[in-house]
């Protein structure tokens, strides 16, 4: 019997992806272009905990089916 060869190697890091940081603003609502120029900033700045509230923002944000 052999044992499985097992990896002790580094820990799999999920990388904190740019979907975080994705987002899709619409178009003419107001709160996703403050968002997104918000976003924006974030972005400019290097701040990723802004830059996620940002898109995390869009991403929730409602627009109601058939807008
Ligand atoms: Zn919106």
């Amino acid at each position: 019997m052999t044992e499985p060869v097992r990896y002790p190697g580094p820990t799999v890091v999920l990388p904190l992806d740019d979907w975080l940081y994705e987002a899709r603003p619409v178009a003419g609502c107001a709160t996703c272009e403050t968002a997104a120029e918000a976003l924006r900033a974030a972005k400019r700045a290097g701040r990723a905990w802004d830059r996620f509230e940002a898109a995390r923002t869009i991403r929730r944000h409602p627009h109601g089916a058939g807008a």
